[in-house]
């Protein structure tokens, strides 16, 4: 039997891996179930898969939570406090699967135990690269990478060196306005937005999907994953989400990883790691797909890709006030605020406005953090 944390149990990746659980019950021990705010979720979650603590961060929320949990065994808390305690409980994997820079401290948490974990959360490694891998160096984690493109090409560099690859190559589908021009994606709407012709996402990483972000946030956790040089990692529109990245070697051999548009692949990758396990999800069939297409990324109508390589490229703490105000104009957006071509303008402009030192300590990387957002806010006139 195993022990698992999921920190973002209710949501999307979270549901997606209680799914494989719930599959082999008798073989998993659930040790912390979190959520920001669903109090009622995560109590359902909780009582099914019998978790040893349930977590909200909202504390607020912890009312409604141990009136959910009455009578159970399961204990309850609320807060960051609490949120973090519970990372760091031991288990023998951590899924991080909260959404956003918020994810970073209990991400750290479990990191500082020296567990193995699952990363979704990808907003930690871009804010925090250097902090956050030089922790797992030194506490002697092991980071899985769930995302996934990077958990395609950690299967692909599998029995390889890094040092004799020639390029590492993230597949985009392009999201749901990949064929959209200027004058169409100035009036996209949130709702057009979130919904992903291949993915079944949560809000914010479908919001990413459609500007283009998402590839760019992961341009930056690639470089922090597999550290082959930025100069060797690209990226290439690929609409029908069946290869989902690529490693070409210096002999010219090109290994791509195949499957689905189910996160439960990845997931189950992760979860079984060195192994492998059974998922639900439909066996691929290549003839019935027929055609794989793919094409060059377009700049011009995605900022996007090109401002997180610049970002990457400038090091130091330009990925964080990246991240933060993208986290601010996509919420801005989806709250109706702002335009979706404005997003990847507002991250550009706060880029210019706000270039604090590099962070030394995960500390730095909170201050640079709020710092930003104070930044984006003021330019959304949110504040
Ligand atoms: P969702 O929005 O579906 O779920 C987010 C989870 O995080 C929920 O459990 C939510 O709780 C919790 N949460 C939100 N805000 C906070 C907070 N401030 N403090 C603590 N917990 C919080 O997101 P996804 O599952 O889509 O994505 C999760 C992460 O995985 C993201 O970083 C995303 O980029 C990454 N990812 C997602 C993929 C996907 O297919 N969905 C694919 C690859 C990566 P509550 O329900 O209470 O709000």
């Amino acid at each position: 039997m195993r022990s698992i944390s999921i920190l973002g149990a209710t949501g999307s990746i979270g549901a997606s891996t209680l799914d494989l659980i719930r599959r082999e019950k008798d073989q998993w021990r659930v040790v912390a179930l979190t959520a920001n705010s669903n109090a009622a979720e995560l109590a359902k979650l909780a009582r099914e898969f019998s978790a040893e603590i349930a977590i909200v961060a909202d504390e607020a929320q912890l009312p409604a939570l141990r009136d959910a949990l009455g009578g159970s065994q399961v204990e309850t808390g609320g807060g960051l406090v609490a949120l973090n305690e519970a990372a760091a409980r031991p288990a023998d994997i951590t899924i991080a699967a909260i959404v956003g820079c918020a994810g970073l401290a209990p991400t750290m948490a479990a990191i500082e135990n020296g567990g193995t974990i699952g990363l979704a959360n990808k907003e930690s490694l871009v804010s925090a690269g250097e902090v956050l891998m030089a922790s797992v160096v030194k506490h002697g984690a092991t980071l899985l990478p769930v995302d996934s493109e990077h958990n395609a090409i950690f299967q692909c560099l599998a029995g390889n060196k890094l040092s004799q690859v020639r390029w590492i190559t993230l597949t985009a589908s392009g999201g749901p306005f990949r064929d959209w021009t200027h004058e169409q994606l100035a009036l996209a709407t949130p709702a057009q937005a979130v919904k992903h012709p291949n993915w079944d996402m949560g809000a914010k990483i479908s919001v990413d999907s459609a500007t283009m972000f998402n590839k760019g946030l992961e341009l930056i956790e690639a470089y922090h994953l597999f550290p082959v040089g930025l100069d060797k990692i690209r990226i290439i529109v690929h609409p029908q989400s069946i290869v989902h990245s690529m490693v070409e070697y210096r002999d010219g051999s090109t290994l791509a990883q195949l499957g689905p548009s189910d996160m439960r692949v990845p997931i189950a990758s992760t979860l079984a790691w060195p192994l492998r396990m059974d998922t639900p999800c439909e066996p691929l069939d290549l003839a019935a797909i027929g055609t794989l297409t793919f094409r060059a990324p377009d700049e011009d109508r995605f900022p996007a890709t090109k401002l997180a390589r610049q970002a990457a490229e400038a090091g130091g703490a330009t990925p964080a006030v990246l991240n933060a105000a993208n986290e601010i104009a996509v919420a801005a957006f989806l709250a109706g605020h702002t335009g979706f071509t404005r997003i990847a303008a507002h991250v550009e402009t706060v880029l210019t406005r706000y270039t604090p030192p590099p962070p030394a300590s995960l500390d730095d990387v909170y201050a640079v953090d709020a710092e930003a957002r104070v930044h984006a806010r003021a330019l959304l006139e949110l504040v």
